[in-house]
């Protein structure tokens, strides 16, 4: 029981049996649903899932109103979130079911041609990509504050339908805590929520200079440890020396790698 608090207590399982009804009444409207569940004390747990959720934390302008979002967020109150190219639509259940509204720009098509020559060579498979199965220095450039792939607050814009959206509601924060649950199990989402194609990232040994690729992707930045330390969380492992082979795969003829420099 939660004395303390100057609001009426709302119990989680309660909050939980009106956003499960909340959802009913949708689907029998015939609108599609795709919860946000969570399960475990994470949020996210995979690469892109907590790459997302740790982007949107580190920028000051967020970072005193997202917590309001992570009971939220796990509590199942996040009904239905739907990733479409540019922007992110959800129904969230609070005193009533509010529609949030968010949009994203696309990564700028500089940027991007940046990114993919940084980690030309770096990634060599769609699945490896997805999996988050890349080196550290690809890690970072993917992360890289404001110029990476996660998108900056002045390129998050959002809207709810309670009165009290002003600046970030919670059910603002519990949808963009959600996007990074959502992107644990489908994080080709990103891609197409900033407009991008992943494939750009695969390969293309000999584009560019590649940052340092590190060897056969294995398993070095899966899980909880796999985010860099630009996130404060140190590598469960390091820049190991890469394998001749691949240094050598890696490397590109003088020629091309000058297509890479604007
Ligand atoms: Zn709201």
């Amino acid at each position: 029981m939660s004395y303390f608090m100057w609001r009426p207590y709302v119990s989680v399982a309660a909050r939980r049996r009106k956003a499960a009804a909340g959802m009913q009444k949708l689907r029998k409207k015939g609108h599609p649903v795709s919860p946000v569940v969570i399960e475990g004390r994470e949020i996210a747990s995979t690469f892109w899932g907590r790459a997302w959720c740790e982007n949107l934390e580190r920028y000051s302008d967020f970072a005193n109103r997202l917590p309001r979002g992570r009971t939220y967020v796990r509590n199942g109150s996040v009904v239905d979130l739907q990733i479409a190219p540019g922007g992110v639509k959800a129904i969230v259940s609070g005193s009533e079911m509010y529609k949030v509204a968010v949009t994203v720009a696309g990564v700028p098509k500089r940027q991007w041609s940046s990114i993919c020559c940084d980690c030309a060579g770096g990634i060599d498979s769609l699945v490896e990509l997805l999996q988050g199965r890349f080196s550290k220095g690809v890690m970072e450039r993917i992360c890289r504050d404001r110029t990476g792939l996660f998108p900056a607050p002045a390129e998050i814009k959002f809207s709810c339908s309670c009165p009290d959206w002003a600046y970030m509601c919670k059910h603002v924060a519990a949808v963009l805590y959600g996007i990074g649950a959502r992107l644990d199990d489908k994080p080709e989402l990103l891609f197409k929520l900033r407009q991008v194609d992943e494939k750009d990232l695969i390969a293309r040994a000999g584009a560019g200079v590649p940052l340092s690729k590190t060897g056969p992707a294995a398993e070095k930045v899966l899980g909880a440890e796999g985010l860099p330390e630009m996130f404060g969380i140190e590598m469960a492992e390091s820049a190991a020396p890469p394998p001749a082979r691949t240094r050598k795969k890696a490397r590109a003829p003088r020629s091309k790698r000058r297509q890479c420099r604007k």
